[in-house]
């Protein structure tokens, strides 16, 4: 959910990398609302620096369904996400937009299918961004630990990588394998070592 901006026509289409949010830039606690919850994966504010320094805008977009659910307000994922932004300041690193889906099929029957599209696996906070920024999807990534992350990065011509944390057991791996998608232990890893060597 986002509020309209003047659309990015006539600009030079740039190069984005999307990532996803619990389990790339923080480790999944569950339901991560308030700012002690949140921790850093290792490297994840280097591999974001990395991308600021090379060009790349950072565009983040997660689910979160604890707002669906009651868990926590909308209000309360923004506020951690300025605490993201700050620490992220502090070494000169920054996230260009944060995209949240509140929704939940569960909880929102009768929704505007074009909201619910905004939860991954859909593409609309994708192409929101697209058009906000002038994003060439072509030359753009997406990381993420979950397949419902990569099958919008494979929808939109992006290059998937994948990042075997937490939920790794229970991604259908066969797909991630078949779909030829490289797989990290860390964000920072998957910079380094897919990322970084394809601009060589
Ligand atoms: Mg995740």
């Amino acid at each position: 959910m986002t509020p309209s901006y003047p659309s990015a026509v006539g600009r030079k289409p740039q190069a984005a990398f999307f990532l996803d949010r619990d389990g790339t830039l923080n480790i999944d606690h569950d339901f991560v609302h308030r700012p002690e919850q949140w921790d850093w994966c290792p490297g994840a504010i280097e591999a974001v620096k990395w991308m600021n320094d090379h060009g790349l805008l950072v565009v983040v977009v997660t689910n979160q369904s604890g707002v669906a659910r009651g868990r926590f307000t909308l209000e309360q994922v923004e506020a951690l996400h300025a605490h993201a932004d700050a620490e992220l300041a502090r070494h000169g690193a920054r996230v260009d937009a944060w995209y949240v889906a509140p929704w939940h099929p569960k909880f929102h029957e009768g929704l505007d299918p074009a909201l619910l599209d905004e939860r991954k696996p859909g593409t609309a906070l994708f192409r929101q961004a697209a058009e906000r920024f002038g994003i060439d999807f072509g030359r753009s990534w997406m990381a993420g630990d979950k397949t419902s992350d990569l099958e919008p990065a494979l929808a939109l011509g992006m290059r998937p990588l994948y990042l075997a944390t937490r939920h790794h057991a229970g991604q259908d791996r066969e797909w991630i394998r078949r779909n030829g998608i490289p797989t990290h232990a860390t964000l920072w890893e998957a910079v380094r070592e897919s990322v970084i060597p394809s601009y060589l």
